[in-house]
């Protein structure tokens, strides 16, 4: 087999300019440890996992192999990983793998979730609802964070799905899901609890036999911790029963059909152990007070910045920085210019800038959420590039509303 020659991520980004990733809420780099681990499946290690033959069981061996270190990450059996293609197939397998059979028997069904779900799960409960199953939608308090007490109340005898996301994608903020799943099985021990870990994955210990072993399904997406695009799992906890989404082959357990993604488990397996290495050396501490030193330089050199949620709750990666007076989107093609890759508090939906509904739940004004950016911090996150930052942003917010003062004075 050739030796891989695995590119420094740092010098592919940043040609011809530093430039400073702060946006690995959207995506994270691919972890050179990661690009070597597949390579060799996208090359002469081919071979479909489900052939008999010798390059078959290569790739069959290294899939069950992946599938044993995304266990470990999770603390639970291997059987319970279902490969998919992301964190929006690993939520729509949960949502209607549980619930198409109350569709099919017209019986009824209730589906507890919450307002600030990314739209994987949001758009998935809609289209339920639009079929008959009766859905609540819980809103957060002013801190993103949705109330174990909220769930209690909304819980009924045909509730039969409760998801809830671990960590917000836009604030970070952390869902005390532990609590809500005890309170849901306490209630009603059929309840199935599912939950969309994707921005806690790879961030945040997840331990199905410990603090989420109420939890029934956790959704995982490969990109989100140095993995690649289109790689994700669901954990399905052993007993409980999914319609898969897909007509087709005996895959996964009869869970998802499809010749699996090789190269992309493998690479996923790798980013899975990488992960675990990670959070056993601490290192979320670590990029925490680089958030941290970065959230607090903002909040003094900017007159009038706020953070969005809650400081004490939320993932060690992330910041939602209200800036008032300034557009979120000039802002951020300002750093973009400057080599700042960020992101803000709003969605492009059929060519118009929505404000975040995530930011709307928590309260916020439509303007409010058009002047929130939100930062996030990866694994290769640098305080120098940290100390840049807090020299081009607040010079930034200033310059543009200097600009937006003369234009007001100007009358345009
Ligand atoms: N859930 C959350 C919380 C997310 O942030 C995302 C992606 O941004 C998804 C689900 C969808 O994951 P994927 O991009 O892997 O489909």
């Amino acid at each position: 087999m050739a030796a891989c020659r695995v590119w420094a991520w740092p010098s592919l980004y940043n040609r011809g300019m530093q430039r400073i990733y702060l946006d690995a809420n959207a995506t994270t780099p691919v972890l050179p440890e990661v690009v070597e681990a597949m390579l060799p499946y996208l090359a002469e290690g081919f071979g479909n996992p489900s052939s008999a033959h010798h390059s078959g069981q290569r790739t069959r061996s290294a899939v069950e192999q992946a599938r044993g270190s995304a266990a470990r990450m999770l603390n639970c059996s291997a059987q319970e990983i279902v490969f998919s293609s992301g964190g929006t197939e690993s939520d729509n397998l949960a949502l209607s793998g549980v619930l198409q059979p109350y569709l099919d028997r017209r019986e009824p069904a209730h589906l507890i979730t919450t307002q600030i779900e990314h739209h994987a799960v949001l758009h998935a409960a809609q289209a339920l609802e639009a079929r008959g199953i009766e859905v609540t939608c819980l809103a957060p308090g002013s801190d993103g964070i949705v109330s174990p007490e909220a769930f209690a109340a909304a819980l009924r005898p045909h509730t039969r799905l409760i998801s809830i996301m671990l960590a917000n994608n836009e604030t970070g903020a952390v869902q005390p899901v532990g609590k809500i799943a005890r309170i849901a099985k306490a209630y009603n021990p059929q309840i199935v609890v599912h939950t969309d870990a994707v921005q806690a994955a790879g961030k945040l210990p997840l331990d199905m036999a410990g603090e989420f072993k109420n939890v029934d399904l956790l959704a995982v997406s490969g990109h989100k911790m140095y993995a690649p695009q289109g790689t994700g799992m669901l954990f399905v906890r052993k007993g409980v029963a999914l319609t898969p989404l897909f007509l087709g082959g005996p895959h996964e357990r009869q869970r998802r059909a499809g010749t699996e993604n090789v190269p992309g488990i493998v690479a996923l397996g790798r980013a899975a152990g990488l992960a675990l290495d990670w959070l056993k050396a601490s290192r979320g501490s670590h990029l925490a007070s680089l958030r941290d030193r970065l959230e607090a330089g903002l909040l003094a050199a900017v007159p009038g910045a706020a953070v969005n949620g809650s400081t004490t709750c939320r993932t060690p990666n992330t910041t939602n920085l209200r800036f008032d007076g300034i557009d979120a989107e000039a802002l951020l093609i300002a750093l973009d210019i400057q080599g700042i890759a960020a992101s803000f508090g709003a969605a492009c939906q059929s060519g118009a800038t929505e404000p975040s509904h995530v930011l709307l739940a928590m309260g916020l004004t439509p303007a409010q959420a058009r002047s929130s950016l939100r930062l996030s911090l990866s694994r290769m996150s640098t305080q120098d590039e940290i100390e840049r930052a807090l020299e081009i942003i607040p010079a930034t917010v200033a310059r543009l509303r200097g600009l937006a003062k003369k234009e007001k004075q100007a009358g345009l």
